[in-house]
């Protein structure tokens, strides 16, 4: 497996996010100028057409009602003279397209000179039409008079679209500045509001196994970034408990691996000491082949209490029956029950059906009757308790008369090889109760102790019930 090294050339998060935000400001930005653009165009637009038709029939009204060329003549002029000759252009022309009469016509040439839309036919009836000659646009109004005669009246968009192109320049420059100083203030704010992560980054990096109180500071605020420096804290609280007993169980498995080595040796070293009889070498040996047998069970154990916990269970699960197990675990006990005068009472309320590995759930019953049986002197009792606790669980509890557990011991006895004071003058490994509770987590059900001491203690387990 090969990890990337982090590319340098990425941006920061702060370069990415203030540029995000600048993006869509400038999107925003841009769409609001675009219609502010097209709403301005509109009107100067509608304006102008408004304008144009209203001047367009005051030269037909007077032309009905006077009828004369000469009067429309001094009316265009006066009117072209008014409104600018350079915007404004007025003609009359006949059915080819001749002019009759006209306004200065000097900046409005190429539409004087020009008879598209001539000759005149009837269905055209009167039009706006926008047009581009040389390089002017015109917006020309056609208005056919019943006379035959048509008049023209054309307005210079020369202006307004200069009007438009200096809008455009002047939104265009402020959307630039705009855009520029929301990313350069968006990009600061998010690089201040990010500063504790790089604070939580620098004491990720200090954490280390010689500095295992390294914690982040929480800001005294109810936000994400506080959250995130609680959760963070609690996750290295959590690795340095886990650090702490990998040290410790490495320490206890190297004690017991040196102990069980050592008197390996010992033996070995006592039987070349001297020459000796066969028998003599026959009881060395036997003493050195069950201290093997220790080593192997100690270490099969701790691979058993790994398996468990990578969930090797899961796939070999089936129905059981509760009773079945616990009555066929007692058998095993049967014997030393006598021999030890150590009796052993078992309660059941109902039959419970559970899922799970008979063999590994058999286990964890043997262990715990077997410290039960360990713990407790002779004369005294065990009593097994099967009875449903909750909605869908069953607790089995075994309860002895034995030496009980001290009260600074209980938080550590599902922790491996871990052994009260009490416990080290008699056989055992430490590792039983952290098989027994990794294979109950792994049955999705739980494991605990109630304990006094010389009065007894009481481990229960709860299972899930069996469901279709
Ligand atoms: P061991 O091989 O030492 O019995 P376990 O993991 O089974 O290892 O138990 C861990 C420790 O818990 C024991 O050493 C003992 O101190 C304590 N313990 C377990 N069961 C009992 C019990 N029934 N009565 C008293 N102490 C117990």
């Amino acid at each position: 497996m090969s990890f990337k090294a982090p590319n340098k050339k990425n941006f920061s998060i702060a370069f990415r996010l203030s540029f995000l935000y600048a993006s869509v400001f400038a999107i925003s930005l841009f769409l609001m100028f675009f219609v502010l653009s097209y709403l301005v165009y509109e009107h100067l637009s509608t304006t102008k057409d408004e304008w144009i038709l209203e001047e367009s029939i005051e030269v037909e009204h007077i032309f009905k009602e006077r009828g004369s060329y000469e009067e429309i003549q001094n009316l265009m002029e006066a009117e072209a003279q008014f409104a600018g000759t350079i915007n404004v252009f007025y003609c009359m022309r006949n059915r080819e397209g001749e002019p009759i009469v006209f306004s200065d016509p000097t900046h409005f040439e190429a539409l004087f000179q020009s008879k598209e839309n001539f000759p005149w036919t009837k269905e055209k009836g009167k039009f706006f039409e926008t047009t581009s000659l040389g390089n002017q646009t015109y917006r020309v109004y056609y208005l056919p008079l019943p006379s035959g005669e048509v008049i023209q009246h054309a307005v210079s968009l020369n202006e307004s679209n200069l009007f438009m192109e200096h809008i455009l320049k002047l939104f265009t420059t402020i959307y630039i500045i705009a855009a520029l100083i929301y990313w350069a203030f968006g990009f600061l704010m998010v690089k201040y509001t990010l500063r504790p992560v790089l604070v939580m980054s620098k004491i990720a990096r200090e954490f280390s196994i010689k500095n295992l109180d390294k914690r982040i500071p929480v800001l005294d605020a109810d936000d994400e970034l506080s959250s995130l420096a609680i959760t963070l804290n609690e996750m290295l609280d959590r690795i340095k408990l886990l650090l702490e007993e990998m040290n410790m169980m490495n320490d206890n498995l190297a004690h017991d691996l040196r102990t069980l080595v050592s008197r390996i040796r010992v033996n070995t070293e006592v039987s070349l000491l001297e020459k000796r009889s066969p028998q003599e070498y026959r009881a060395i040996l036997g003493n050195s082949l069950e201290e093997c047998d220790h080593l192997i069970n100690l270490l099969n154990t701790l691979l058993d209490i790994s398996e468990v916990e990578a969930g090797i269970l899961f796939t070999e699960r089936e129905e059981l029956d509760l009773d079945k197990l616990v009555t066929k675990t007692i058998e095993v006990f049967r014997d030393i029950e006598s021999y030890r005068n150590i009796a052993i009472f078992y309660e059941k309320n109902s039959d419970f059906m559970i899922c799970g590995h008979f063999k590994k759930l058999q286990e964890v019953l043997i262990n715990l009757l077997d410290n039960a049986f360990k713990y407790t002197k002779s004369g005294g009792s065990i009593t097994i308790t099967v009875k449903l606790a909750q909605p869908n669980y069953v607790s089995i509890q075994i309860q002895d008369t034995g030496i009980g557990i001290p009260e600074e011991a209980k938080p550590n006895i599902f922790k491996r090889f871990f052994r009260a004071d009490e416990a080290r003058t008699l056989s055992g490994s430490g590792l039983g109760l952290s098989l027994s509770k990794a294979i109950i987590e792994a049955h999705n059900g739980s494991i605990e102790v109630e304990s006094q001491i010389n009065k007894g203690s009481t481990f229960k387990i709860l299972l899930p019930l069996f469901r279709e």
